[in-house]
């Protein structure tokens, strides 16, 4: 089962983020690089306020040998919205 980054919209998750306990996966997006249950929990980032850090910074992969051959960036953004 697949999961999506609520934070960048990468489809590859091999964790839910968080489970239905509200732990965190600490599993690293291999697109925009969150963490779950670090990024959030000790940096104090929401989805947002790191999603706007990180496409500020070039929306760059944290992964590059993960990256999909045909990415649209506003595409997996907007399918972040249409989650929250
Ligand atoms: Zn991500």
């Amino acid at each position: 089962m697949k999961h999506i980054c609520p934070v960048c919209g990468y489809d590859d998750l091999q964790q839910a983020p968080y489970d239905a306990d509200g732990n965190e996966s600490f599993e690293i997006c291999h697109c925009c690089g969150f963490e779950f249950g670090f990024d959030d929990i000790h940096e104090g980032h929401t989805f947002e306020s790191y999603r706007n850090k990180w496409m500020s910074a070039g929306a760059t992969w944290f992964y590059e040998q993960s990256k999909h051959e045909v990415w649209e960036l506003s595409g997996g953004v907007n399918t972040v919205h249409s989650l929250v």
